[in-house]
């Protein structure tokens, strides 16, 4: 049968276009659909306009540690608006590279919501596109509580481009979304405070980073509230939200960013009709070739429920195209991920916790660092840095590595692919610092503790 496509790819994020980008790149005739501005979440909402906020936040502490140095400096004022005009032009200077990127490659770029109508049918805007293989690369969506306040609350999707700042904010979850905006408008000059209903934040990260976290954020002026539940948000006179929580106590403020965890975006896409399988939280199943039930329709990335970030996407998509047009001996490695969260300090995490290498192996050895950074020696901040190492004592590998501090994101690459090549304390030890850096720490840490 002859198809409009070999390839129809749903959804032009992260995955979705670098599927469809290294289809075309081996001659398949590709189409690529988008109802949202083309890079997905990581290019309008995620990654990137995140990371803009966090260097705009980070000046505040910079301008603070600059005095001990021996720097005056006048006020420092901040205009919300330049900021978010300014990422504007950025994501739409990007947007624009995205299509070019696609047009390029020969995929045709389709605009609009797309539905499956049959095992080889896409609708789009009325029109059917038929095609050999499927791809559903549609992301998630921010998890917001179906309460009857829920037009009052905020997600991360919509506090980029808020069009008051918000002096007081409350950020609810301790999670990657939570902490990093908490972060963020700590830095831009909110009065933030974080609401989360366990007693720790970052509930899968090692427990010295955990409170070390904690505590770099708490001297920073957030305010951090344990078994903390909201209950009711509501609109008041002066049009400030009065947040009432389960222990009777409340707070006003600004706005209330809900930051629970995100859900895959597939509703009216059709699962049910073609009879796709879904797993208990939703997200499409797929197997190791990224498989759906339904022979040709694929999917990946988020939508799948796996580990969520952009170069896991980037990586399943390559898998999938190394399937299908390579020698299909490419697996994806969900080994060894490492990955940062942008508080500030950053923390840079690779492979296990300490509690998950006590499970896994039998004799473990800890080293721990935790130190003033020369930086701070004479900005007369109070932050701190923290590094760990854990180590399984009968191969000497390096199985977890833990970094607190400016530029954790930063350093942790390097040392990640160290350690995917399997390195050895005894490796690290032989390899001479970088003197003066926090990074020498992770190679001069001689004393278990
Ligand atoms: P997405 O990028 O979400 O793309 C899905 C696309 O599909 C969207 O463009 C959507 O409009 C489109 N779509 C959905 N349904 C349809 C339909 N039926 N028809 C047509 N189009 C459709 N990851 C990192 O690695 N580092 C970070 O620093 C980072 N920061 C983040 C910050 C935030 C605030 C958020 C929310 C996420 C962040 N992530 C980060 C996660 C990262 O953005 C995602 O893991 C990544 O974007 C997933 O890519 P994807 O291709 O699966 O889906
Ligand atoms: P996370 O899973 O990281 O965190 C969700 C938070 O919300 C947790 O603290 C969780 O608590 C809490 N929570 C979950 N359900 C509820 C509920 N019903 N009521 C109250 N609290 C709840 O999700 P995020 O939304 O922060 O981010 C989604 C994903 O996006 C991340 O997992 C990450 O993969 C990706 N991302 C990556 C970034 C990066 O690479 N720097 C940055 C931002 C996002 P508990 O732990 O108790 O379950």
């Amino acid at each position: 049968m002859k198809f409009d496509f070999d390839v129809f790819v749903i959804g032009a994020g992260s995955g979705g276009v670098r599927a469809a980008r290294m289809a075309a790149g081996e001659g398949a005739r590709v189409a690529i659909a988008d109802d949202h501005a083309l890079g997905g979440t990581c290019v309008n909402v995620g990654c990137v306009p995140k990371k803009l906020y966090t260097y705009a936040s980070h000046f505040s502490h910079d301008f603070e540690n600059a005095k001990g140095f021996g720097w005056t400096l006048g006020s420092a004022d901040f205009d919300w608006p330049t900021l978010v005009a300014n990422k504007k032009k950025e994501i739409s200077r990007l947007n624009g590279i995205y299509a070019n990127l696609l047009n390029n490659s020969g995929a045709q770029i389709i605009r609009g919501y797309a539905c499956l109508k049959d095992a080889n049918t896409v609708t789009v805007n009325g029109i059917d596109y038929t095609a050999k293989r499927i791809v559903i690369a549609t992301g998630g969506t921010p998890n917001i509580p179906d309460v009857d306040y829920s037009d009052l609350l905020i997600s991360s999707d919509d506090i980029f481009d808020l069009v008051e700042f918000p002096k007081r904010l409350l950020v609810v979850g301790a999670g990657y979304i939570a902490l990093e905006f908490a972060c963020i408008f700590q830095g831009l000059g909110s009065q933030v405070q974080v609401s989360y209903r366990g007693d720790l934040i970052m509930r899968s990260f090692d427990e010295d980073v955990r409170r070390f976290v904690d505590q770099e954020m708490c001297k920073q002026g957030i305010e951090m509230n344990y078994q903390s539940q909201v209950n009711n948000v509501s609109r008041q006179d002066d049009q400030s939200l009065l947040v009432t929580f389960a222990d009777g106590s409340t707070k006003v403020v600004d706005q209330v960013l809900m930051a629970i965890g995100r859900k895959p975006r597939l509703a009216g896409i059709g699962l049910d009709k073609l009879g796709i399988e879904t797993t208990t939280s939703g997200t499409i199943a797929v197997n190791e070739n990224f498989q759906t039930n339904i022979k040709n329709i694929y999917a990946l990335g988020d939508v799948t429920g796996g580990i969520e970030l952009t170069p896991v996407a980037l990586a399943e998509a390559m898998v999938l195209v190394n399937h299908w047009y390579g020698d299909g001996t490419k697996r994806m490695d969900y080994d060894l991920i490492p990955t940062a969260v942008f508080t500030q300090p950053n923390v840079g995490t690779i492979g296990l916790t300490e509690h998950q290498a006590k499970e896994k192996h039998n004799n473990i050895t800890i080293y721990r660092s935790d130190f003033k950074p020369m930086k701070h020696t004479l900005s007369g901040s109070d932050e701190r840095s923290f590094m760990k190492l854990i180590v399984d004592a009968s191969t000497d590998k390096v199985v977890g590595l833990h970094i607190v501090g400016e530029g954790a994101g930063e350093m942790l690459q390097g040392f990640a692919v160290a350690i995917k090549a399997g390195a050895t304390k005894a490796d690290f030890d032989a390899t001479i610092g970088i003197h003066p850096t926090s990074a020498e720490e992770l190679v001069t840490m001689r004393t278990p503790s």
